[in-house]
């Protein structure tokens, strides 16, 4: 009955109904919501489950697709100097609106004996050391996302130059690929449920008021992504692209929602692959320009790391110099570029960010409280870059 159900609303507008029964349920239930929360890890996990193998094989039949290395060579650019540039323009965004409207002005962010984990950004070093795996398994387990990407990239390299040995391989890729994009339908199926599981207990232990003293901080990031998504990006757009905005925007409707309730891009990806297919991308472009994006492509993330900081400063009441700014407006990029696409992990390498600056991580305590519904918003706006690059990517299409 619940399918039939389902089919009926069709699968996106359940989803939203889903976000919304989730809420109602935990603002009426209250923490005992709580009761639901197995729904949300399951659905969480279903994602998880096909997120790696779809990111790997994805990645190289993209690759692969390409044709030839010069090909390769510019989508390779052309997707780096979108991410790049992208990035920057939110994080600028960011710093702007948070600098003028000075919401830390006079807030005290004390959070006693509260210690956030650093051990996953220890260093920019760490960082790049990781990206070579030594043992593409251990990688795989560990959902190490950025070494199995370079993997996948030397895989479909690798395969341009086998020639017709390597035939047998790119069907076998194709058609799981296929197998995987199916799952992940049927995933989608049950994401109106899943998303209940997520939003019931969020609500119902936290509910909206646990927002309400840092209302100009949450404005401020609010409204940036919001300009960042409507204008920023839409802008870009119909720079390079003569697609429908809105057409595109109905056809990938399913991604954004899934990002909102899950605050993940990485666990949305199936789902974004699926959409950017229904929206008249090719394979070979969101192959490999999603699976890339939802690692280190995210503006949403960039935008809230460079809010986050001047705002510490500013309810420490310290002045930044120009080159403090610079350098928050360089590490924010980076940090967003290292954050991989989970719930919370733009809080993780905000420390980065602090670090560089010399500034103290007081009140990530209290951002580590209230970052979930500012997560959700900033993962939506993370995706929707991601998208927008599949269509700058693939440039006008002739008509
Ligand atoms: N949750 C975000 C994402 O997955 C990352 C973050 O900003 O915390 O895209």
């Amino acid at each position: 009955m619940l399918g039939r159900f389902i089919s009926f609303l069709g699968t996106t507008r359940a989803i939203f109904f889903g976000i919304l029964l989730g809420a109602l349920i935990g603002f009426l239930v209250g923490p005992s919501a709580e009761a639901l929360k197995p729904v949300g890890t399951i659905f969480i996990s279903l994602l998880k489950l096909v997120v790696i193998p779809l990111v790997f094989v994805s990645i190289v039949l993209g690759v692969y697709q390409t044709g030839t290395l010069a090909r390769l060579g510019t989508i390779g650019v052309r997707t780096s100097v979108y991410y790049l540039s992208t990035t920057f323009l939110a994080v600028a965004l960011g710093m702007v609106l948070v600098t003028i409207a000075r919401p830390g002005a006079g807030v005290q962010l004390e959070s006693p004996g509260f210690q956030p984990e650093v051990e996953a950004i220890d260093s920019l070093l760490g960082f790049l050391t990781r990206l070579v795996p030594d043992n593409i398994f251990t990688a795989f387990a560990e959902m190490n996302i950025l070494g199995i990407i370079l993997f996948a990239i030397a895989v479909g390299v690798s395969l341009l130059f086998t020639g017709d040995r390597g035939k047998p391989l790119v069907l076998v890729l194709t058609s799981l690929n296929d197998v995987f994009l199916t799952l992940t339908r049927g995933i989608i199926r049950v994401a109106p449920i899943g998303v209940i599981g997520l939003l019931a207990p969020l609500i119902g232990t936290f509910g909206f008021s646990i927002l309400a003293p840092f209302w100009k901080f949450v404005l401020v990031v609010l409204g940036g992504l919001l300009l960042h998504a409507v204008v920023v990006l839409p802008f870009i757009f119909k720079l390079f692209s003569n697609r429908p905005l809105f057409g595109y925007v109905g056809s990938v409707r399913r991604a954004l929602l899934t990002a909102f309730a899950t605050a993940s891009s990485s666990a949305t990806l199936p789902v974004t692959l699926e959409s950017a297919r229904g929206g008249g991308i090719k394979d070979e472009t969101s192959g490999f320009v999603l699976p890339l994006g939802a690692t280190v492509n995210m503006d949403g993330t960039a935008l809230y790391e460079g809010v986050v900081a001047i705002f510490i400063a500013q309810s420490l009441g310290l002045d930044l110099t120009v080159g403090q700014q610079f350098t928050i407006f360089l590490t924010a990029t980076l940090a967003s570029i290292g954050a991989p696409g989970i719930p919370s992990a733009g809080l993780v390498t905000i420390l980065l960010v602090l670090q560089a600056v010399g500034l103290p991580a007081v009140g990530i305590g209290i951002l580590f409280a209230i970052d979930r519904p500012l997560d959700m918003c900033r993962t939506t706006v993370n995706v929707w870059g991601d998208l927008v690059g599949c269509a700058v990517v693939e440039g006008k299409i002739k008509n």
